[in-house]
């Protein structure tokens, strides 16, 4: 089993002024990992709530890495499965990525992850010998995907866990507009997707922590997902040294990059969420160079030295915040 860190999942991001006005419906459940919080505004929301929350449960089931009945536990285990509709395009869009980031994403990784007891818990710090054995088993490109079904060769196995609460925002916001629901945001640990306005027509306002605690900024958004990864947010101690969850795929060790977190804003949950994750491994100017050669996501940087950058598309929504409101604030341009 998974541990649950809650409190350092939950205070990723956390909604401003998130007030429930009538016809509005709010719940807050234990799904991959997290704490999820939806509110959704409409007549229809009481259904759309619990047609959200099974949907949750469903991809729960197919995605995690550690549940016996899942569709990525069954491959892991003996090498191949016919995933679902659900598991397969996601799993598509992954490999994609991966590509596209140059392997800083890599959904392979899942051996490296273990190794350092971050699935478990049960955190240790692995010898050099043991990550060189471990990084052999560690390459996307040999996970075969061919239509719906998945061949991994011997000792390689699959982790969505840096994608899939994205996949689950995106579902969730489709899921919703099919229900008619215009306006509702859902919080699924540090992933913030919204879908439309506030009911009153103004953009949501998405916090976003400072490493040490509080928030650093706030976003505007509307229609849009927010993804953070930090290496604040799920982390140990070990001699003095801290040891967090976001691996380096070319090291097998913890990405130390000189960023202390990456906020990805973009219409796709799922782009955000692997793109979070890549760059934080990439670092400030490499993850700069990648944004230059994209136009579908804007991100924002908080360095080792508490300097913020964002990228020039973000300058109308994102302020800083607080404690942080005076400090200097670096806009990205292309
Ligand atoms: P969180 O799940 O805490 O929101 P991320 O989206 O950044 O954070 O995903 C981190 C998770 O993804 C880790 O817990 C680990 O299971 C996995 N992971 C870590 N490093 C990588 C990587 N470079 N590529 C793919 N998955 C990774
Ligand atoms: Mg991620």
């Amino acid at each position: 089993m998974r541990r649950l860190c809650l409190a350092a999942a939950a205070a990723c991001l956390l909604l401003l002024a998130a007030c429930a006005g009538p016809e509005s419906w709010e719940r807050e459940i234990l799904a991959m990992d997290t704490v999820m919080k939806l509110t959704i505004y409409g007549e229809n929301a009481p259904q759309a709530g619990e047609a959200a929350v099974d949907r949750i449960q469903e991809l729960e089931g197919l995605l995690s890495v550690t549940g016996e009945d899942s569709e990525i536990y069954a491959a892991n285990h003996t090498g191949s499965a016919q995933l679902s509709p659900d598991a397969a395009a996601l799993l598509d869009r992954a490999l994609t990525l991966c590509r596209e980031t140059g392997g800083a994403l890599d959904v392979t990784i899942y051996p490296v992850v273990r190794a350092w007891g971050f699935t478990t818990g049960a955190y240790r710090v692995p010898d050099d010998g043991e990550l060189t054995a471990l990084l052999e088993r560690v390459d996307y490109r040999q996970a075969a995907l061919e239509g719906d079904r998945l061949t991994l060769p011997e000792g390689v196995e699959l982790d969505l866990g840096a994608v899939a609460k994205g996949y689950t925002g995106d579902q969730l916001m489709a899921l919703l507009a099919r229900e008619g629901i215009a306006s509702a945001i859902v919080e699924l640990g540090g992933n913030v997707q919204a879908l439309g306005a506030k009911p009153d027509g103004s953009p949501w306002r998405v916090a976003l922590q400072a490493p040490e605690g509080g928030y650093a900024g706030v976003l505007e958004i509307v229609d849009k997902a927010v993804v953070t990864s930090g290496g604040y947010q799920r982390y140990f101690e070990q001699d003095g040294e801290i040891y967090w969850h976001i691996i380096d795929p070319a090291q097998g060790r913890p990405a130390r990059s000189g960023l202390q977190s990456v906020t990805i804003v973009a219409d796709e949950g799922t782009l955000c969420d692997g793109l979070s994750t890549a760059l934080f491994v990439m670092g400030r100017e490499e993850a700069l160079d990648f944004w230059r050669t994209r136009n579908d996501f804007e991100c924002v940087l908080i360095s080792e030295d508490n300097t913020v950058a964002i990228t020039e598309g973000l300058e109308e929504s994102f302020s800083l915040y607080g404690d942080w409101e005076g400090r200097a604030l670096e806009i990205i341009r292309r």
